[in-house]
């Protein structure tokens, strides 16, 4: 880790920016999360600025400049391509509802400004004009010692935004650090301001879990402190042993948000709240459609002996998804049963099928429905799929009777068949 920040490690359009604002008379310093990635050694997404020049002032010494959250001083000023995220310095603030300050105070200390982020680790700000770093709550030796500390006495912290307990866990996993046990203790107390967070906000933090390397340290941190059991309180309950089996899923799930949340939630896959559980916290019905796909079909402990079940499961499940099916189902089987060697032989007998070019849908069969009719005299009606759906069968049965004449054939059969059947029935 460097401790010592050079204005040589900071991007040019962003001292670009600082210089302007110094030119004018203000001041401009790097803070937050890109400063924190920074000092740790790792690219930082977005440069946010502080500045002591109000919002107005900033827009008028900016040729492009983007109201983007004014109402809370923050400003994106567009620099050589870029959005850069200009706020001006703010202070506490009260907090009533728990969630936002009541009014948007301005100071011009950064000092003031950096006393109401949330952790030491964010609360260190550098202006690479006056070549000065601020790290007034000794961000740089909790960054050293890898911990989250909240700034100022936790409780009092946490009941005036009750995110931030959220965010602490979270960034146990994105960051790999250990919360610092002061400010762990403060986390059961205050869980009330917690329960009054949106659905949206608790949203986010959890995706942004999901993209640790181990997202297993953020909701190990949420079950021990209660933080679990305010937002999924069957998941909270799960026994020591599923819970930790669905850690694993989720650490050993791929990084997608969605795969890895339905990892998560797999011991719950049976109950009926599961879906509406998804709703409430805000899950598209895509992303719903999808979780329900990845429980539903998992099957970690399917074993097909001939190659027409494999055929009948991959029509069930839909030719799109039998890649991210098969490989999930390797990850529960690690995971849950301890073994893959069910999940990697269905994934192989997938993958086979998947090159073979097997029909998994009527419309992949080589008769069409026109054709069909045609052939066959038919009217448009409800026998049509009927017999499709007849022909499918025996294709999946059998790859090889899918051919245009062997085909047909077999749908005259039927539809004399059931004719037939349809008459002595009159009778
Ligand atoms: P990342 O962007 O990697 O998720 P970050 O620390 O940059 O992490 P942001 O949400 O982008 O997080 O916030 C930028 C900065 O604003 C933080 O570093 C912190 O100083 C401050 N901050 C953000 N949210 C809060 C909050 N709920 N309470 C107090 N300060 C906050
Ligand atoms: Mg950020």
């Amino acid at each position: 880790m460097c401790t010592r920040i050079r204005p040589e490690d900071i991007p040019a359009p962003v001292i670009e920016l600082c210089q302007t604002l110094a030119r004018n008379g203000h001041r401009g310093w790097v803070v937050g999360g890109c400063l924190r990635d920074l000092l740790r050694g790792q690219p930082a997404a977005d440069w946010d600025l502080a500045t002591d020049a109000r919002p107005e002032r900033v827009a008028k010494i900016f040729p492009r400049v983007i109201p983007t959250g004014i109402q809370h001083g923050t400003v994106t000023v567009r620099h050589r391509g870029e959005g850069y995220e200009v706020t001006t310095l703010r202070g506490e603030g009260a907090y009533s509802d728990g969630r936002r300050p009541d009014h948007v105070e301005y100071v011009s200390d950064i000092r003031e400004d950096l006393s109401r982020r949330d952790f030491t680790i964010n609360a260190i700000a550098y202006d690479p004009v006056a070549d000065a770093l601020e790290d007034p709550f000794e961000g740089l030796r909790d960054l050293e010692a890898r911990t989250i500390r909240a700034v100022g006495e936790p409780a009092r912290r946490f009941s005036e935004d009750g995110l931030r307990v959220l965010r602490a866990a979270r960034f146990a996993a994105t960051l790999e650090f250990e919360l610092d046990p002061a400010t762990e203790a403060a986390i059961a107390p205050t869980l009330p301001t917690f329960q009054r967070v949106s659905a949206e906000r608790v949203r986010e933090e959890w995706l942004k879990a999901f993209k640790a390397r181990a997202p297993s340290r953020a909701f190990e941190v949420m079950r021990r402190t209660g933080i679990l059991a305010a937002t999924y309180a069957e998941l909270a309950e799960l026994d020591d042993v599923r819970f930790a089996q669905a850690l694993k899923a989720v650490d050993l799930a791929p990084r997608d948000p969605i795969v890895r949340l339905a990892a998560l939630l797999y011991p719950l896959r049976q109950e009926a709240g599961l879906d509406d559980w998804l709703q409430r916290y805000r899950y598209a019905n895509a992303e719903r459609e999808r979780v329900a796909r990845l429980l539903r079909w998992a099957a970690p402990e399917a074993s097909f002996e001939h190659a027409a079940e494999v055929r009948r499961f991959a029509r069930q499940v839909g030719r799109p998804w039998l890649a991210e099916i098969a490989a999930f189902g390797i990850v529960v089987s690690e995971a849950f049963l301890g073994s893959t060697v069910q999940a990697e032989r269905l994934a192989g007998q997938l993958r086979e099928l998947v090159t073979q070019d097997t029909p998994l849908t009527t419309r992949e069969l080589a008769l069409d429905g026109r054709t069909l009719m045609s052939e066959l005299a038919l009217k448009p009606g409800p026998i049509l799929g009927v017999l499709l759906d007849h022909l499918l069968e025996l294709v999946l049965e059998d790859p090889a009777r899918n051919t245009r004449e062997s085909l047909l054939e077999r749908a005259r059969a039927e539809y004399d068949a059931r004719r037939l059947s349809m008459d002595t029935a009159k009778e």
